[in-house]
């Protein structure tokens, strides 16, 4: 007997839509409207590089326009074609709807190994890649805003604000054409951390509600939990290095690109990842156990599995092996729709890639928001602040000297109330919040026992109930 057909990444992506759209009461043209992606744009250019001409393939992807402008992420990668960058355009329209960032949903990807260039040979193909996307209005402040993804940093983001810029020289808001830039050419505070921070604040809801723990077969808080992660780049290594220094979570196993690491008693996740920018990959690290086929290392015992790197990972070929009660999707689509059934009917527990990594995209909202109103958050308030807190402290002095030893300020009060929020600290509060409302409003469609027995069903119903009303709006 053959073996299932494994659905590609776009395909897998739609059966989870409709499975959602099953449930609800959309008019068929309308269903049909939000599944489609709206438009691909392929481009093929050359540059001139080591003496000869080198010929490279993009995309970029619309999904919905149903808000302006569109946003996702820009990735280089190998791996990159049309059917994967249609995929994570959707994901990106029903993330931005999720979380409530008022963008349409759009990505784009490069066909190349960003590893077998140096920086300036990458710089010449990326401002390229930003000229051939730029003069089609696919990178626009208003029309189109890139982040970055897979392959992608600060660093690829400066080149396509200025490779913008230059084309458009008059455009006062044309920082505004990309995020995800560096601090000193118009980024903010928190973006680069923000979707590793963003999985930690899912998984900090999540561990708020016993209800949802107790479905995951799991007990407590997220102290002394064993997490796995793959992929410990932009996403992963954030991640895991928060719940592991301010949750009190034990790593017990690391699979990267060239193998996996694994040791009971818990991985330094610092000292792993300055290992792998000096070495290029976990080979050799002196502790814990390596193998080289560090896949296999999804299928140990633990308590969250977070998949950080690529899609498909669990699939139809490992998902009955996996034995992790909770996964986070931290990347995009890393199970596949087939994986998706076998691990439901086990029990387990998935929180969603639209949602588990929506802390880029949101902290991306807020870049957005400072290059448009080009002031940085908190600068007009937070003397103001300070002021009024200063006011309180006083009073609180002449307590002290009233109540003499009854009572005493705690030593560092003082300091911490004073402080007013700078750009990170309201980043991260907006960060939180957003994560938080997500969360509810997903889980509150889980329980509503209308036969929507897992967060991703939900996710896709209250995120396409949103599209679906802003269609309305527009007379669709
Ligand atoms: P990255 O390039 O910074 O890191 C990816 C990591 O995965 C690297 O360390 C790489 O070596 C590793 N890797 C590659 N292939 C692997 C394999 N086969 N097995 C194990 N490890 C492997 O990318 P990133 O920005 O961290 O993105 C990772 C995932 O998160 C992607 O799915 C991306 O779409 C998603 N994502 C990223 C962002 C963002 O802000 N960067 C936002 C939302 C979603």
């Amino acid at each position: 007997m053959n073996a299932p057909k494994e659905p590609s990444f776009r395909e897998s992506v739609d059966l989870m839509f409709n499975r959602a759209v099953a449930l609800m009461d959309l008019p068929p043209g309308l269903e049909e409207k939000i599944r489609v992606c709206n438009a691909t744009y392929t481009v093929r250019f050359g540059v001139r590089l080591r003496g000869q001409i080198h010929t490279f393939t993009g995309y970029r992807s619309v999904h919905s326009e149903h808000m302006e402008p569109v946003k996702g992420g820009i990735r280089f990668a190998m791996g990159v074609n049309q059917d994967e960058v249609e995929a994570l355009a959707a994901l990106m329209t029903y993330k931005c709807a999720l979380v409530e960032a008022p963008f349409g949903g759009s990505k784009g990807g490069l066909r190349i190994d960003p590893r077998e260039w140096d920086a300036h040979e990458l710089e010449q193909i990326t401002r390229r890649f930003a000229y051939e996307l730029a003069k089609r209005d696919l990178i626009h402040p208003s029309q189109n805003v890139p982040a970055p993804d897979m392959g992608t940093g600060e660093r690829e983001m400066a080149w396509i604000a200025d490779q913008y810029k230059r084309m458009n020289t008059t455009d006062i808001n044309s920082r505004a054409c990309v995020t995800g830039k560096p601090i000193n050419a118009g980024g903010i505070q928190g973006r680069t951390e923000a979707t590793g921070r963003g999985v930690q604040y899912a998984l900090q809801e999540f561990f708020r509600h016993p209800e949802d723990i107790a479905k995951a077969g799991l007990s407590g808080s997220l102290d002394g939990k064993r997490v796995i992660v793959q992929g410990l780049g932009n996403v992963g290594y954030h991640a895991a290095k928060f719940l592991q220094e301010e949750d009190g979570c034990k790593v017990t196993a690391i699979i990267e690109r060239d193998g996996g690491l694994m040791d009971e008693d818990g991985l330094d996740v610092e000292a792993i990842r300055n290992w792998i920018a000096k070495h290029g990959g976990v080979d050799g690290y002196p502790k814990g156990k390596f193998i080289r086929d560090g896949s296999k290392y999804l299928e140990n015992e633990c308590d969250i599995l977070i998949p950080a790197a690529l899609e498909g990972v669990i699939n139809m070929s490992n998902a009955a092996d996996i034995k992790a009660p909770l996964i986070i999707e931290a990347a995009n689509g890393p199970v596949t729709a087939g994986a998706d059934q076998i691990l439901r009917e086990k029990g387990c527990v998935i929180i969603p890639d639209m949602y588990a990594n929506a802390g880029g995209v949101t902290v991306s909202y807020f870049e957005w928001v400072k290059n448009l109103s080009h002031i940085r958050f908190g600068r007009l308030g937070r003397r103001q602040e300070e002021a009024r807190h200063q006011l309180i402290v006083d009073e609180l002095h002449k307590l002290d000297e009233h109540l003499g030893e009854k009572w005493s300020m705690s030593p560092d009060f003082k300091q911490k109330y004073l402080r007013g929020a700078g750009e990170l600290e309201l980043v991260r509060s907006g960060l939180d919040d957003t994560m938080r409302a997500a969360y509810q409003s997903m889980r509150e469609t889980w329980h509503s026992g209308e036969n929507v027995d897992d967060l991703r069903t939900a996710a896709y119903l209250v995120s396409i109930g949103k599209v679906a009303d802003s269609y309305r709006a527009l007379g669709l």
